[in-house]
């Protein structure tokens, strides 16, 4: 294990007679930043090369359509508001480029500063026909004089005139260099306000020609959106596209946060000041995103991704920093309902608890299964596993994280000794190269494809593995277009092509691994031609594959869904370690094996034992000893009997096994395969309890639904997909009646008679699980409330872990496998000719509940598609926006066409965002049979256009 800690030499500096001590290597505007000493920079942003006193590269400003700069809109040369005077330098130096020194002399607020600092501004806000109605508030234009304004007269000194209303850069430097009451002369631009999107309004009016927008798209998010543009006859700062519709913008609103000024603007923050910030952890996919949210009258006003965290360093997604307000739409449950004469009616939550606890002891044991939640967090998941087994008697405990990484936590387990991410998110950025297979990372995780991109612009090989085209295929060294299901074929060749040209760590086999020999043996018979064949590629692809990584070490492998979800999931993670081991490629930081989580807390989840086969930190439920460890500690005897996983609750339940289900925080009518067999299962029930933030479609058919809090309104953590373990807060009032899941199940064990539901706080559950998980071991709230703490982390004085199997594997010694090409259950044949594969889009989230709520979102993306090849388009006669009936042998879905060679011929995609069509209708519930995780990705179809 390595500690995480980082090393740093300090230096000695003083900032206008204050000593401070910094890291050495960083600008003077950062040491002053920390020291919370202001110095204005308008075109410094945290990310951002510094302009400082010379042009930027120009070619960041001419790529694509992008207009000669001619003055009109803007000059692009920094801001040189930044300056400072350094005793013993002659001139005035940029902050934001110039370099510590131990024992430098900074002034940053002399005469002679700030005389430049005033030039420098007026002549930018000439240049750029900045309108000084702010900056001029009682003299501006067309405004009344300052004191007669009903509008500034709210906030002194302050014109509210601005949509940014009091959180403008522009201002704040103005008022600091002292240009408050100077007026500025002007020809206004009258470039039209657009606000042809959801999300933000761009008045380039406004625009200081910074360009951070435009470089933060360009630098830090590698999106490239932006530029100068020729419009009506005006350079100004725009879209490359012509309108945002056409154009590459994902939305993450990097953009708005780096405008000083009112440029670009969210539209929900428009006048809006939070009255507080909280920090919490964002509530959508696994990358624990750290988020700055702000409240306005118990409403949510502001969103910014936290600037000095990790993972996401403060960017955010479309759905990170739009999208929470799902938590305040009218759709939320807000009270109890009861199934009376059918319906299901409101009811108080005295009369739906008593109910719940009256009926479920009727079926304590074998006959009751407990689906657990993603989305809750750790402490709800433990409390919900610790009612299942102490108080429900039974194993049958499980959550989505089976229908997602369940072959993850089998196959690393087998081969390293433990199914997490080996490394950390923060060191993706400085690997040699990296395969991405399986993972549409930019549209799935794109906080993480951040640092892939980062990587690339550092030198980083990248290989991409995917049978559609993904955007990182356009920075890939490589891109394997292999048929889906064939990854075993793909990773095996790439195994054999290491071995023969000796480019295998042989002293890290020996040393650290074991299984070698007989996984060697088995390549033997193993042809590259016939694997390439296989995956449906060239041999020498293959080939050109292996040595890019084998060469490049630190080499890192990223992969998702695309990999785990088939019925030889566990066997395609099995080759990937194999591939990692062959080369060295594990127990060091930027390489490793990385799977990335999809929900907020399926890692969290599968930590605290919602898993039928794990008690909480992986310990067999099947061992009799870690059983004891937990009966001791709950009191009570334990249930020995194996459990039920997600798929197999649905078969026991049509089997007349299973009666009873309580289903928390999860959609199972959309969310798992064969969803006709699913809804069955649900309708047969003898009592179904459904405990959600929204009446999900699973909800509908429930007898006693809760409402339960969103993570906005509720304490806890989250622990990401890199094992990190983070804060949640309570940033919102609960919705209605709704009250947070832990609660709910405390209330129900309690009624039923359990014992050790009484807690005051989530800490204190915390405190509990930290004395019976070894690898939470010196986790607290107390320490959380600073930062993170990645697990392992086995005592309180532990930093925590940034990646595995540093000296040894968690399992003692790496182990080989020997992995077969087993091809999927269901590949296409005569009767259904197409392959139907599966996965997640940007603007969604898994089964929607959440992210349809938001009408910018929705939008963006309305409803489903069918993604089909042009040829395949062709020869059916299918047109974009056409109907296309897709049948598979378990149902049939009419869908939109969506036409584009995004596919390859023969292969459909769909996501499973959407009710109508439910795309799970189609695929297939076969089961991996070690991980018991169904194959989403591949199964058989058939189209015919619906006529018109
Ligand atoms: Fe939230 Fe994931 Fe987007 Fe980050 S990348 S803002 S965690 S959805």
């Amino acid at each position: 294990m390595t500690t995480g800690q980082k090393i740093v030499d300090t230096v000695r500096v003083s900032i206008n007679g204050q000593e401070v001590w910094v890291e050495e290597g960083i600008t003077v505007l950062q040491a002053a930043r920390e020291a919370a000493i202001y110095i204005p920079a308008l075109c410094f942003w945290p990310g951002l090369q510094p302009v400082g006193e010379v042009e930027p590269d120009e070619s960041i400003y001419r790529a694509g359509e992008v207009i000669e700069n001619d003055g009109v809109g803007g000059e692009v040369q920094g801001c040189q508001l930044c300056l400072v005077e350094v005793e013993g330098e002659a001139d005035l130096l940029t902050s934001c480029t110039t370099k510590v020194a131990d024992g430098m002399v900074v002034w940053t607020d002399t005469d002679r500063v700030q005389k430049k600092r005033r030039e420098n501004l007026l002549h930018l806000l000439t240049a750029t026909a900045h309108p000084s109605i702010c900056l001029t508030c009682d003299r501006a234009v067309g405004c009344p004089p300052f004191s007669l304004c009903v509008r500034s007269a709210r906030v002194p000194n302050r014109c509210v005139y601005c949509p940014k209303y009091r959180d403008c850069e522009l201002y704040d430097a103005a008022a600091h260099i002292g240009i408050m009451n100077v007026t500025v002369p002007y020809t206004p631009a009258n470039l039209p306000i657009v606000k042809d999107q959801p999300f933000f309004v761009r008045d380039y009016n406004l625009c200081i020609g910074c360009l951070r927008c435009v470089r933060i798209c360009r630098e830090v998010r590698g999106v490239d959106a932006l530029g100068f543009v020729f419009r009506d006859g005006k350079v100004v700062v725009g879209t490359k596209a012509p309108t945002f519709d056409e154009s590459v913008c994902e939305f993450c609103g990097a953009c708005v946060d780096a405008c000083p000024c009112s440029a670009l603007y969210a539209k929900s923050e428009k006048w809006k000041r939070a009255e507080q910030v909280i920090t919490t952890t964002c509530p959508f996919c696994g990358v624990g995103c750290q988020m700055e949210v702000g409240v306005l009258k118990k409403h949510i006003v502001r969103v910014r991704g936290e600037n000095t965290n990790t993972p996401n360093d403060g960017q955010l997604c479309v759905k990170g920093r739009f999208s929470l307000s799902f938590a305040e739409s009218q759709d939320r449950l807000k009270a109890p309902l009861v199934r009376k004469g059918g319906e299901l009616v409101p009811a108080s939550w005295e009369e739906a608890l008593a109910l719940v606890a009256e009926k479920l002891p009727q079926y304590k044991g074998n006959n009751f299964a407990l689906i657990s939640s993603a989305k809750c967090t750790n402490e709800e998941n433990y409390l919900a596993q610790k009612f299942g087994r102490l108080v429900m008697e039974t194993n049958n405990i499980d959550h989505c994280a089976r229908l997602c990484h369940a072959s993850t936590v089998a196959a690393l387990g087998a081969a390293f000794g433990s199914g997490a991410m080996t490394n950390s998110i923060e060191e993706i950025r400085d690997a040699g190269c990296i395969l991405v297979i399986g993972s549409n990372t930019t549209e799935e995780h794109p906080v993480i494809a951040l640092k892939i991109k980062e990587a690339k612009r550092r030198g980083a090989k990248l290989i991409v593995a995917n049978p559609r085209w993904i955007d990182l295929c356009s920075l890939a060294d490589i891109w394997l277009r292999h048929k889906p299901g064939s990854d075993v074929s793909l990773v095996l060749g790439m195994c054999q092509v290491i071995i023969k040209e000796k480019l295998l760590d042989v002293d890290f086999i020996k040393e650290r691994c074991e299984g070698f020999e007989e996984f060697e043996n088995s390549l033997h018979t193993f042809l590259l031609e016939e694997a390439a064949s296989k995956a449906g590629l060239e041999a020498s692809s293959i080939r050109e594959a292996a040595l890019l990584y084998a060469e490049n070490s630190p080499s890192s492998i990223i992969y998702s869904m695309g990999i785990t979800q088939h019925s030889h999931g566990t066997d395609n993670i099995l080759s990937l370690a194999n591939l990692a081991m062959l080369t060295g490629n594990v127990g060091r930081p930027s390489t490793g094996i990385n799977p990335l989580r999809g929900q907020n807390n399926v890692q969290g989840a599968c930590d605290m034992g919602a898993l039928p086969e794990f008690f909480p930190g992986y310990q067999a439920a099947q061992d009799a000893s870690t059983r004891k460890k937990f009966e001791d500690a709950w009191g009570r005897s334990l249930p020995a009997q194996e459990g039920l996983t997600v798929v197999e609750m649905f078969d026991a339940i049509l089997e007349g096994k299973v009666k009873a289900l309580y289903i928390i925080g999860e959609n199972p009518y959309l969310s798992e395969p064969d969803g006709t067999r699913v809804v069955k299962a649900l309708e047969k029930l003898d009592f179904l309890v459904v405990q959600d933030i929204f009446p999900s479609e699973t909800a509908r058919l429930a007898h006693v639904v809760l409402p339960a809090a969103s993570a906005l309104e509720k304490e806890g953590t989250f622990t990401n997909t890199e094992r990190r373990v983070q804060r949640v807060r309570r940033v919102l009032d609960p919705a209605g009646e709704s009250r947070p899941d832990g609660e709910i199940i405390c209330e129900i064990a309690k009624r039923m008679g359990g014992e050790g539901f009484s807690y005051s706080s989530p800490s204190e559950i915390m405190d509990e699980v930290s004395r019976l998980v070894p690898i939470y071991g010196g986790i607290s709230y107390e320490r959380l409330d600073k930062a993170g703490l990645q697990w392992p982390c086995p005592d309180a004085s532990h930093p925590g872990t940034s990646y595995l199997h540093r000296d040894q594997f968690s399992r003692g010694k790496g182990k080989f496998h020997v992995v077969d090409c087993r091809p999927s259950v269901e590949l296409p044949d005569e009767e259904y000719p197409f392959l139907l594969t599966t996965g997640r889009g940007p603007f969604h989230f898994q089964t929607g509940t959440m992210t349809r709520r938001v009408a910018g979102l929705n939008q963006l993306r309305s409803e489903e598609l069918l993604e089909i090849s042009p040829e395949d388009a062709r020869a059916l006669g299918i047109g974009k926006g056409e109907i296309v009936e897709v049948s598979s042998r378990r149902g049939k879905v009419n869908v939109k066409a969506r036409v584009t060679d995004r596919s390859p011929q023969g292969v459909v995609f769909m996501t499973f965002h959407f009710a109508e069509p439910a795309t799970n209708v189609l695929t297939n519930p076969a089961l991996d049979p070690v991980a018991k995780i169904p194959e989403f990705k591949v199964c058989a179809v058939k189209l015919s256009k619906i006529a018109k």
